[in-house]
Formats: C-alpha cells, sequence, structure tokens
C-alpha cells in the first residue's frame, strides 16, 4: 500500500496512543472493563522507558529505568502481575556511598544507623525520627496517588460539584496531618531538599545520601527551591509491602511491562508495536482516532495519549484544533531531566578502594557523589559546560541478585549519570559529545573502583538527544516533564486540565504527563482509565 493511502482498521472504545507501562495499565484495566481496546506503540517493543533490551550480545539490562520501588500495590493485584509472572526483590542493601578513598556509607539491612554514627551520632540519633516524620508525609501522598486531584473550573457547573468533593476528600486526607505536618507539607513542596535535610543532619555523607533521590531525573541544585518534593516523590514507593523500599524485577523492568501487556491481552486488549502514530485524527469538533506512519487509520470512541504531552499537543494535532492558550501552556511546559543514561556490561564486579572485595554492598545502589555541594557542582556546571568533570554516578548492579541477565561469571551495570544539559550550549549536538561523556562517566567510577574500565566488554550510551530519540521523552525528561509545583497536581499538565484530559473531547492522557508524574508507578494509567470508564462506561466500576 502507498505510504499516503489510508485504510481504515474497525473502530474500537478505546485507542491508546503510546504502549509505555501506564499505556499498558491504562489499557487493562479498560479491557477488564470491557471495553474494546487497541494499543499502538511505535518501538518494537511495549513499556516505553521500563523495557529489558540485549544491549551487548549476551548481556540484557532495564536499558532505561532500572529500580522498581514506586509501581502501585494496587495496580500490581488489581492487574494479578504476581500471576503473569512478575517477581520483585528486594536490594540486599538499600544504598552505598563512597565517601574517599577509605571512608563510606552503607545503609539497608539492620545497619543504617551503625553507618551514619561513624559520621555523626547526633545524625544516627534523628535518624529513625526523620524516617517516621518523612513516612507519615509519603502515607498522604500515597492515598492521593490514585485520586484525580482536584481539577480547578472555571465558573460553576455540575462538574464544580465533582470538583468540590474532590477538594474535601484532599482536605480530608490533609488535616490527618495535623497543623504542624501540614506545615511539614509546604515545606517539602517549598524548601530545596538541602534546607529540608539541614534541619535534621549535620554530616555530609547521610544529606548527600537521601540528597540524592532530590535531583534523581531533575535538572537542578539540591540548593534549588522545589527539590524536597522530589525527594518526597522517591519516597512515596513499596515494594512488597515494605514502605520505601526499592528492589529489583527479575528479568528487568520490562517484566513489569510484559506482565501487564499479558493482563490487557488476556482481557482482549489488542497491542500492537512497530506502530508510529502521525496524527491524531479529529472529526466534528472531537477526537476521532489516529493515522500511522502507513496510512491506517484507527478508529476510537475514546484516545488516550501515553506519549509525552508537549509531543502529543504540539506534532499529532492539527494546530488549529487546540485552543491557543492551552497550546502555549504545552509549549512553555518544562522538559529536560539532567540525565545520562549508560549500560554497561561487565567481565567482573567492581573492586572498590573504600570497600574492597566482593560483598553485599554491591546490590546497593551506589552513589558517587559524595556531597551535597559535589552535587550543585555537577549542576552548575552542566549549566556552563555542558557536563561536569566531577558528575554523579549512581550505579546499579542487578546481576548480582538477577542471573537473567548476563552470562555466568559476567554481569551488567546500569549507570544513572547527572548532570548533564538536556541541551549542550553553544549549539553544540549530543551526537558530537555522547563518547566523551561516556568516557568520562566510566572514568568517574574507575576513580572509585579502579579497574572498572578496564572490565567493561561492552556499553550502551543514551544522552539526553538519545533518550527523546528512541523513546520519545521530550527533552530527554525522565518524568515526562519537571516535578515542580507549577507542574504537579492540580497544575499537571495545566490548571483546569488536571482530570486526565485536555480540551478537546474525546482526548485522554494516560502517561506521566498527568498525575502523579513519573516513574514507574501504574498511577496515570490508572486513574486515566476511570475517566474514560466514567464517560464511556458512566455505570461501570472501577475501584
Ligand atoms: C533513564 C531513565 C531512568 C529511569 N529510572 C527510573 C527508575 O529507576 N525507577 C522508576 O520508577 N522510574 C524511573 N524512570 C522514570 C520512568 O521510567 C518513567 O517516568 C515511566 O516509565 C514513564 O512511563 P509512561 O508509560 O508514562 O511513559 P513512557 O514509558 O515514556 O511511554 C510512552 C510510550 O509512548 C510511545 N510513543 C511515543 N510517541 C509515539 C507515537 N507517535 N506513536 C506510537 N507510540 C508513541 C513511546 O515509544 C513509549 O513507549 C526512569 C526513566 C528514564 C528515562
Amino acid at each position: 500500500m502507498p505510504a499516503t493511502a489510508r485504510s481504515t482498521l474497525e473502530t474500537y472504545d478505546a485507542v491508546i496512543a503510546g504502549g509505555g507501562h501506564n499505556g499498558l495499565v491504562c489499557a487493562a484495566y479498560l479491557a477488564r472493563a470491557g471495553l474494546r481496546v487497541k494499543v499502538l506503540e511505535r518501538r518494537h517493543i511495549v513499556g516505553g522507558a521500563a523495557v529489558t533490551e540485549e544491549f551487548h550480545p549476551g548481556f540484557r539490562n532495564s536499558i532505561c529505568s532500572y529500580t522498581v520501588g514506586l509501581l502501585n500495590p494496587k495496580v500490581i493485584a488489581d492487574l494479578d502481575l504476581h500471576g503473569h509472572g512478575l517477581h520483585i526483590v528486594e536490594r540486599p542493601v538499600m544504598n552505598f556511598l563512597p565517601v574517599s578513598d577509605d571512608r563510606y556509607l552503607l545503609t539497608g539491612n539492620g545497619r543504617t544507623k551503625g553507618e551514619i554514627a561513624k559520621f555523626s551520632p547526633r545524625d544516627a540519633e534523628r535518624y529513625d525520627d526523620y524516617c517516621a516524620h518523612l513516612e507519615r508525609i509519603a502515607d498522604v501522598l500515597r492515598a492521593l496517588v490514585l485520586k484525580p486531584p482536584p481539577n480547578i473550573t472555571a465558573g460553576f457547573t455540575v462538574s464544580t460539584l465533582r470538583e468540590l468533593a474532590r477538594t474535601a476528600t484532599l482536605g480530608k486526607h490533609l488535616s490527618r496531618l495535623g497543623l504542624d505536618g501540614q506545615q511539614d507539607l509546604l515545606d517539602l513542596f517549598t524548601l530545596s531538599a538541602a534546607d529540608f535535610l539541614d534541619r535534621w543532619f549535620e554530616s555530609e555523607p547521610i544529606k548527600a545520601l537521601l540528597g540524592f533521590d532530590s535531583i534523581v531525573g531533575t535538572y537542578a541544585s539540591p540548593f534549588d527551591p522545589g527539590t524536597a518534593y522530589v525527594l518526597l516523590h522517591h519516597a512515596f514507593g513499596e515494594i512488597n509491602g515494605k514502605k520505601g523500599a526499592w528492589g529489583h524485577a527479575i528479568g528487568g523492568m520490562g517484566a513489569i511491562s510484559d506482565a501487564i501487556a499479558k493482563d490487557a491481552r488476556a482481557h482482549g486488549a489488542d497491542i500492537e508495536t512497530g506502530a508510529q502514530i502521525v496524527e491524531v485524527i479529529m472529526e466534528s469538533g472531537r477526537t476521532a482516532g489516529v493515522a500511522l506512519a502507513d496510512g491506517t487509520i484507527v478508529k476510537g470512541r475514546a484516545v488516550a495519549a501515553n506519549m509525552t504531552l508537549k509531543r502529543l499537543y504540539t506534532e499529532l494535532l492539527p494546530k488549529t484544533a487546540v485552543p491557543p492558550e492551552f497550546l502555549a501552556r504545552m509549549e512553555r511546559f518544562k522538559y529536560g531531566s539532567g540525565t545520562f543514561r549508560m549500560n554497561v556490561a561487565l567481565s567482573r564486579l567492581p573492586d572498590f578502594k573504600c570497600l574492597p572485595g566482593e560483598r553485599d554492598h554491591l546490590g546497593a545502589g551506589i552513589i558517587i557523589a559524595p556531597s551535597l555541594n559535589y552535587m550543585h557542582r555537577a549542576y552548575t556546571d552542566a549549566r556552563e559546560q555542558g557536563w561536569s568533570r566531577e558528575p554523579i554516578v549512581e550505579m546499579l548492579i542487578p546481576s548480582t541478585i538477577d542471573w537473567t541477565l548476563a552470562p555466568p561469571g559476567a554481569h551488567v551495570a546500569s549507570l544513572f549519570c547527572q548532570h548533564v544539559a538536556p541541551t549542550l550550549p553553544g549549539g553544540r549536538s549530543w551526537d558530537e559529545a555522547r563518547e566523551d561523556v561516556a568516557d568520562l562517566m566510566i572514568a568517574t567510577v574507575d576513580r572509585a573502583a579502579p579497574g572498572f574500565a578496564e572490565s567493561v566488554l561492552g556499553r550502551q550510551v543514551l544522552s539526553p538527544l538519545d533518550l527523546e530519540h528512541e523513546f520519545g521523552l521530550t527533552g530527554g525528561d525522565i518524568f515526562h516533564g519537571q516535578l515542580s509545583l507549577n507542574q504537579l497536581f492540580s497544575a499537571r499538565p495545566a490548571l483546569g486540565y488536571a482530570a486526565y484530559c485536555g480540551p478537546i473531547e474525546g482526548l485522554y492522557h494516560c502517561g506521566s504527563g498527568a498525575h502523579p508524574g513519573g516513574g514507574v508507578t501504574g498511577a496515570p494509567g490508572h486513574n486515566a482509565a476511570r475517566a474514560i470508564l466514567r464517560d464511556l462506561k458512566p455505570f461501570s466500576f472501577l475501584s
């Protein structure tokens, strides 16, 4: 068929535009409710940023997102993900922070307080209180993750009543915190991570270890206001019932997406890969389906967009279809994580100067960033020069507990590196800088673990530009847009559009550009399915 000829496939109740894990979650819930669902994914596999792929002969890894903690327990249970083969295990120890050639901080597995006491007995004493404090606030957020935030509406309509009810529910949850807790929550939304952590701790290593979460996927200094929220965003997870824990999906993050896809298929959803959507079709002022690059038109009563909302509204819809103020907001929506991602095939495990040998610290999230000042410098350098000579690297070696990923005796590691500029200064392209920066990341690990560079058998390098091109992540943003207060809750993606749909009838948002934002949570997919069912099948039940 010539590329321009258009053939129309059958009409579905819902077309899911993008097969990231959230698109799949949305599809699974809709299929379970009896809707006819079609998922269209442009890559050769589903999962979006939650995939496992072979990146070097014989070596597989979670090539983008690499650690599980935020996946919502209700989604896991509702979609029977364990029944579909998902097996999640906790890290044997939580984090390992090399501090100098002979000092380190190693947390988790009952040793956290003893380890913190090496640097500050006072900090060790305060640690439990800090966790309880954060946990109390994280609990409130956990309860809100699967609820649409109140959608600010103009004027007074029937939907105003629904939104008032949502505001009341939000108020009820917040009131559980008491006045003090509410003030703390406000602080977390507005303070810098450094200010927040300074209230609790005095020693640099513990502040660095905890503060790392405040700049994950966030192109900012930990001294920037708003970064305390990013820290909180990473605290509301749990695995296997253990709050705040992080772990591995056996078989990599793709095992999560595969289990969700299995559930969707088992309930009748049709999932197609290699299906690039080039246009969202409009008919009589509302969405009627999508057009694929090969000319096929797939019609649907509803279209749920899993791709970034900037891509959706600025590239896939006729400009005249989108109200100009909303279009301007989507153009301004801030993207850019400062993330550089590598996967490396290793002939042997690294040997750290500060803690030699193959012990359980190699199963931790290994953070090379010994202080908040180091992270600050990495950010300011990146702003000026594109990257820092001393970048932040988190390394995870999943093959220490998952033997499915590498040949016997060999290993795979994820290097999650920051900060790099989403776009390089002086008009330089990431295509020119990619390999130099990759060498720098390897050298950074090698300084802490001499011999590491030599052990690298193969590598996959993903600059911000690669993340955009390969995975469709606008600006390389791992969360589909920054997690700043003006882009969260009722303002995600914009005030008045927090109900999982924008201004176009029949077009819904089921990806991380909607509340509660990025991470492998399944939450936007769950919440979008609820919104779609409310409109398409008002009497169906989605608890
Ligand atoms: C490098 C990196 C590291 C991360 N680490 C972690 C981590 O360890 N833990 C964690 O919880 N989160 C992590 N994240 C964040 C998390 O992975 C993402 O926020 C989440 O996976 C996004 O899911 P999604 O389904 O909303 O969107 P996506 O995964 O982005 O899925 C969108 C899908 O839409 C498809 N698509 C786009 N355009 C089109 C089109 N025109 N036609 C058809 N299909 C299209 C894309 O190919 C993609 O499959 C990381 C992300 C990255 C990039």
